[in-house]
């Protein structure tokens, strides 16, 4: 299957994706003015869908769109979703929701908000990796290049505005990366171009604080609940690249792969050159626990 067969809502229709057509004056089109979310599932179920909720209420209320929707309506939409697309993820794949509400289509284009228009909402389903275990033997690792954080000063909104993390995302890929780290202005690391990261030194585990520069990332923060529910040491703060170049493990972290071992930074090893055990330990605890509500 393809996404060819992904079923779509679209302003309160189903239709098949390939058939789902928005007008050029939306202004997610014109403008990326929008706010999405991605929420993966397995075998039917989501992982953290209140948190993903909660977190697109957060950005429509930051950039003052209206929500559609009620969360009751959200969850069933996002639920429905699921069973409408289970059939691409039939082969043990995941399945990721993917949800998105533009502030709409207005009859010409302008920068000012405009008046009575109606969001746009677009949701769809794609198959993502079946779901992470955290085997050591099984686990590659990744490469990442870092370049300097180039984007806005309103990370924390889940925009559809992209193409600063596009453009950072693509050097990766062009230096033969799977990913792009990003360090601030002051050599502090903020996140990768589409995920979180994670450093552990010495058995305590660290991650940049939560502030304007990074998304509010959903997997950091279960990550987080459950390595402190599990009396592991870990350190919200300020962290510089000389510690990253210094860690033991270096994590990314996004929903659609949950924890992502990286091996080598900007052509050099992290710690042994090898993926860790604290790695593979912390990735088994979210495993186990995904399903799990957090608050
Ligand atoms: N930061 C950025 C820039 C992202 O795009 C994402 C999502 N891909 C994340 C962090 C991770 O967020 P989440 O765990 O909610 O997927």
């Amino acid at each position: 299957m393809t996404t060819q067969s992904a079923i779509a809502w679209l302003n309160g229709e189903w239709q098949p994706l390939a058939e789902t057509r928005i007008s050029p004056l939306d202004r997610g089109f014109l403008f990326g003015d929008g706010i999405y979310e991605v929420i993966p599932s397995y075998q039917g179920k989501p992982v953290g869908l209140h948190l993903h909720l909660q977190r697109l209420a957060n950005g429509l209320a930051a950039i003052g769109i209206s929500n559609p929707y009620s969360d009751q309506q959200w969850q069933q939409l996002v639920l429905e979703l699921i069973s409408r697309n289970q059939c691409l993820a039939n082969d043990g794949a995941g399945l990721a929701i993917y949800l998105h509400v533009s502030r709409g289509a207005d009859y010409k284009r302008g920068h000012a908000f405009p008046v009575g228009v109606n969001p746009t909402v677009f949701g769809y389903g794609f198959a993502i990796a079946p779901a992470p275990t955290g085997v050591l033997a099984s686990a590659k690792g990744v490469a990442v290049h870092s370049e300097q954080d180039l984007r806005w000063q309103r990370c924390q909104i889940k925009s559809t505005a992209l193409l600063g993390n596009v453009l950072h995302h693509q050097a990766g890929i062009v230096a033969g990366c799977y990913e792009t780290i990003l360090f601030n202005g002051q050599g502090e690391l903020t996140e990768g171009s589409s995920c979180n990261v994670f450093i552990a030194k010495n058995g305590v585990v660290a991650t940049p604080l939560l502030d304007q520069q990074i998304l509010p990332g959903i997997t950091r923060h279960i990550l987080l609940q459950l390595l402190r529910a599990n009396q592991w040491p870990v350190e919200e703060r300020v962290i510089s690249r000389a510690e990253v170049l210094a860690a033991d493990e270096v994590w990314l972290t996004s929903s659609s792969k949950e924890l992502v071992p990286v091996v080598q930074l900007d052509g050099q090893p992290v710690g042994s050159g090898q993926v860790g055990p604290m790695w593979s330990q912390a990735q088994q605890l979210f495993a186990r626990h995904r399903f799990d509500q957090f608050h």
